[in-house]
């Protein structure tokens, strides 16, 4: 495999979750006597540009497809984060009724929605024709496609282009990353604004988020690396905005290089000196993250294990690839030690998980089982979700999240866990923080 930006033959394993089966590819009952296919998911990084990536190992234009079940607008907070988007683009780029806003990756219309309330013509493009449907139905003219420089093309010829072009986590699932963002460049008018947000690279090593790897996440990137892939096309990078979403992302804000009319933030700079300062641009900074991650696999299991001893009932919450990627790396198989998965999406209730095979049920089954743990897959929404299943301490239970490290708590008690973990990190005794959490959850040590 040669580097897909600057095509150095790819050596560096940055870390290998084995083989899995693709993290969005729910199954029907009828699917389990059918074999299942499994993919390597090894990471290499380029010791050359330093793009972190996995290979196509299958192709894109089959895994987003009609089968595609993720809906953004299920989720309150993403939507209330798009809202604050066009609010603060419309005023800071002063948009309106004759300019022309194109998405990409735009799936049910979570976002143009909003542009759509204040009259600003929109134009969606997703190459998922269900999500797109729904966008459709909304009256949000969609285009069914993926976005490259075809596209782009095809637009120029039918004189449409773009006052702002935006993506929201599309640039890290481009298998093709150099040509999409050509195509911004041929869709872009000439003092256009592009912003793209994904999920950076260093909240993903810094904090032990290798569940956000999957085969649809083809990069992994750093401000450094967009920057110079951005660069190649002839587009500038001309501010930037750390983001709590994901985990921690950024969104990149870019203009035709010779478009002077804006102006360089210094937050340009100020991320490069904090790439550059935390190693990003040296190999060694990438070593060692396969021992972080291994050591969160014996957590899952130890945690596991202990509530089954103890005749504690485990389920799980939000079917979606981030819980997929970390339970099929543990290798966990069946419902006997997680019973379900809740997940308020019904195009992913009463299917199963992949690999794994764990159930998906409707989040009020919760309420009918009262198990004791729930552990909350998607971590970037423990607040959210934590919220929305209070009702679980009525009989005492407690949620459980992973990553950046295994943590029980309840709303009430967050606090105080936090300072015994504290404690522990302290006189660095990581281990023992987390058998005085499993302790204090009345779950005996003693394996
Ligand atoms: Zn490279």
């Amino acid at each position: 495999m040669n580097c897909r930006h600057c095509n150095t033959p790819l050596k560096l394993v940055f870390v290998d979750l084995n083989n899995c089966p693709l993290s969005n590819d729910m199954l029907t009952q009828s699917q389990l006597d059918q074999p299942e296919t499994y993919y390597p998911l090894k990471v290499y990084m380029c010791h050359s540009c330093f793009l972190v990536q996995v290979d196509e190992m299958k192709k894109a234009e089959l895994i987003f497809n009609n089968e595609y079940t993720y809906f953004s607008s299920f989720s309150k907070s993403w939507l209330a984060h798009a809202k604050r988007y066009v609010d603060m683009m419309t005023v800071r780029f002063n948009l309106g009724e004759s300019s022309q806003v194109i998405e990409i990756a735009s799936n049910d219309g979570y976002l143009l929605q909003y542009f759509k309330e204040y009259n600003i013509p929109v134009l969606g493009v997703d190459p998922t024709a269900n999500t797109a449907s729904i966008a459709i139905s909304k009256g949000i003219p969609t285009i069914i496609d993926f976005f490259g420089s075809e596209l782009a093309n095809k637009f120029k010829y039918q004189g449409i282009k773009a006052d702002l072009i935006l993506g929201n986590n599309v640039l890290a699932h481009t298998p093709n990353i150099d040509d999409f963002v050509q195509g911004v460049k041929i869709a872009m008018k000439e003092n256009g604004v592009a912003t793209f947000e994904f999920p950076h690279l260093y909240q993903l090593i810094e904090e032990n988020q290798f569940d956000t790897i999957y085969h649809e996440h083809f990069s992994y990137l750093s401000f450094i690396t967009v920057y110079n892939i951005f660069k190649s096309q002839d587009l500038e990078i001309f501010d930037v905005e750390e983001l709590p979403t994901h985990g921690g992302s950024l969104r990149v804000f870019a203009k035709h290089t010779a478009d002077t009319t804006k102006s360089i933030s210094p937050n340009v700079q100020k991320l490069f000196d904090k790439e550059i300062k935390a190693g990003m641009c040296t190999l060694q900074y990438y070593s060692g993250f396969q021992s972080k991650v291994d050591k969160i696999k014996y957590d899952f299991w130890k945690f596991l294990i202990m509530a089954k001893k103890h005749n504690k009932t485990v389920v799980g919450y939000g079917a979606a690839a981030k819980g997929n990627t970390l339970i099929n790396y543990c290798g966990l198989k069946g419902d006997d030690l997680i019973k379900f998965v809740c997940d308020a999406s019904p195009f992913k209730q009463n299917r199963l998980l992949p690999g794994s095979h764990i159930p998906v049920k409707h989040p009020d089954e919760i309420k009918q089982l009262k198990p004791d743990y729930v552990i909350i897959f998607p971590w970037n929404l423990k607040t959210e979700i934590s919220e929305q299943l209070s009702y679980i301490k009525e009989w005492n239970g407690k949620f459980v999240t992973f990553i950046p490290e295994m943590e029980i708590f309840t709303a009430k008690k967050t606090e105080i866990r936090s300072s015994i973990k504290q404690k522990f990190y302290s006189i660095r005794n990581v281990v023992a923080a987390q058998i005085a959490l499993i302790q204090s959850d009345g779950l005996s040590a003693n394996l």
